[in-house]
């Protein structure tokens, strides 16, 4: 098995160099091709040594992610890039541009187990998990496509990362860590602890072990209905770990972090986006150090819900404010290049 250059830590990666018999100057000049430059190949490391050089060719992977399919949303602020594994899978990466700030959406597995009615990642089933240097990969690329955009000296650099694409971060806990790690390395990527979000349906043990391990991420919970029997019918894993239990899991992660939770809530019209929902949502984050990001629904070909409209989500934000909960309302970014996770993964399927 060749090794994966996107799955080392800086100190593993100097180990590995040193290991081959190489100096630690040629492990520091790799790693800034690696995460400086962006480097997409061998021959774009011309300050290596020929023999390091070779060395890599025949013992090691690069990474870099070849995109098999790129789209542009229309409103110029989304780019989602379907980026194929060595294996030949497909993977979904978004960059997304807020006021700014650049943020890549990467994906934690090919497919997804968790099954949610409304996702079309969830609608197509699991393939398998990603390895760390399939993530940090990813991220890689979206600020490999930054420098590429660069007008003039200032190179934009990758602000956030978000695990919210393919799959459940935390059903591939090890990889997705080791992944944020080296995502965090200050001589690389330096995207610091509050610059990582992972988005969880809501595995139990997963946020346990985060509390547990006081880990340097962000947390997103994706909660889309209030009650246990609503919730269930959304998103099936709920079967598994039922409400109290996951609540139970927040505040154990909070206490522990000191880090307030993103409560992801899709906005499905008629479903979930009324004021007694807002209420029930009120009464369960009472008090709790939350923010609650409202989502108007991606609609995808296997779910035949619609999304809210502004007046609801505008109503639904009101009643959350009446709790002294923090709430936003998502702009849909790049519906129309099907941004909603699995989506473009799934039109290459088809
Ligand atoms: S929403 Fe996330 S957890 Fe649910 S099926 Fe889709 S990818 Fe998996």
């Amino acid at each position: 098995m060749p090794v994966s250059l996107y799955g080392l830590t800086r100190a593993e990666l100097a180990a590995q160099v040193a290991a081959w018999g190489f100096s630690p100057v040629h492990a520091a000049r790799l790693w800034r091709y690696l995460y400086w430059e962006c480097a997409k190949s061998l021959e774009a490391m011309p300050k290596l040594p020929g023999k390091v050089r070779a060395k890599l060719a025949a013992e090691a992977s690069l990474g870099a992610l070849p995109i098999a399919r790129e789209l542009h949303s229309s409103d110029g602020f989304t780019r989602k890039f379907l980026l194929e594994l060595a294996d030949g899978r497909k993977i979904e990466t978004v960059l997304m541009r807020f006021t700014g700030r650049v943020t890549a959406c990467v994906s934690s597995q090919a497919g997804c187990a968790m099954g949610c009615v409304f996702c079309a990642t969830g609608q197509a089933g699991f393939e398998r998990h990603l390895e760390a240097g399939e993530i940090v990969a990813q991220a890689v690329h979206v600020n490999r496509i930054l420098r590429a955009e660069r007008t003039g000296s200032a190179i934009p650099r990758l602000r956030n990362v978000v695990l919210m694409g393919q799959g459940e971060p935390l059903h591939n806990y090890e990889a997705v860590m080791r992944a944020a790690a080296i995502l965090r390395d200050p001589n690389g990527l330096s995207l610091g602890p509050d610059r990582i979000t992972l988005s969880t349906v809501g595995v139990v043990p997963g946020i346990r072990r985060l509390a547990a391990e006081r880990a340097g991420v962000h947390l997103a919970v994706s909660l889309h209905a209030a009650t246990q029997e609503e919730r269930a019918a959304l998103v099936p894993v709920a079967r598994r770990w039922p409400l109290d239990e996951l609540m139970a899991a927040c505040r154990e992660y909070s206490a522990a972090t000191g880090r307030r939770i993103f409560y992801e809530w899709t906005l499905i019209a008629g479903r979930n986006d009324g004021p007694e929902q807002a209420h029930a949502v009120g009464r369960l984050l009472r008090g709790m150090p939350a923010q609650v990001n409202l989502i108007p629904l991606n609609p995808t070909g296997g779910y035949a819900g619609e999304p809210a409209d502004r007046t609801a989500a505008r109503r639904f934000q009101d009643v959350l404010t009446e709790y002294g909960l923090p709430s936003t309302v998502r702009q849909r970014r790049g519906i129309d290049i099907a941004a909603g996770c699995g989506q473009l993964a799934g039109a290459a399927r088809a």
